[in-house]
């Protein structure tokens, strides 16, 4: 009966300490990987670390085009505002932080706009997107930025890219082209936009 009790006890002990350390493990900024997309050549990242925001030029960044990257940051590197990159197949115990947008050397992108209409859209005229969900503001078309990547355009606000466009205009995953066709309801609002060279964050 004793011999019982005894498992039961350290069963729970057992099970309190890994809830603890699990939670301690997620609780703790420090402790996350965040994984990073390089999409292209950026000049700068902007980084969250701590509540704190700030922008990093790419001269303290080793980083390789279209490679994964895990981004760790160490206390003392925070200090002294030494980041760096580490490839995602190298073994790392240090630790973490959060890119919050790329700014690319020339931010200033070509923006267009367009509508599901005949026109706009043709043969892909059904108002869904490439990602396969139903067309709506607040979306937009881009050929090389993966879909769900939330880009901020100066003057019009922060809208995610579900879409692709025409890749004689708006090149492929090879071609990064830096333009952007901004989704709006009605073929007259699309028209009257035009196109526009405004300064592009992505996020
Ligand atoms: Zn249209």
């Amino acid at each position: 009966m004793r011999k019982a009790l005894l498992k039961i006890m350290g069963a729970v002990a057992l099970l309190t300490f890994v809830t603890v350390l699990v939670f301690t493990m997620f609780k703790n900024p420090l402790n996350k990987k965040v994984q990073v997309d390089v999409f292209s050549k950026p000049d700068k990242v902007n980084i969250s670390f701590n509540g704190i925001n700030y922008t990093t030029p790419l001269k303290h960044f080793k980083l390789e085009v279209g490679k994964k990257y895990l981004v760790k940051v160490s206390k003392e590197g925070y200090k002294n505002r030494k980041f760096e990159f580490v490839p995602k197949n190298i073994k790392s115990t240090i630790i973490v932080n959060l890119i919050t947008s790329v700014v690319f050397k020339n931010s200033i992108w070509k923006i267009s706009s367009y509508c599901s209409c005949f026109k706009c859209t043709y043969p892909y005229n059904d108002g869904i997107t490439a990602s396969g969900k139903k067309v709506k503001v607040g979306m937009v078309a881009n050929n090389w930025l993966p879909f769900g990547t939330k880009v901020f355009i100066k003057g019009l606000g922060e809208f995610t890219v579900e879409d692709r466009g025409n890749k004689k205009y708006f090149g492929t995953k090879e071609e990064k082209r830096q333009c952007i066709d901004v989704y709006m309801d009605s073929h007259k609002e699309a028209k009257e936009f035009g196109v526009k060279f405004l300064k592009v964050e992505v996020r």
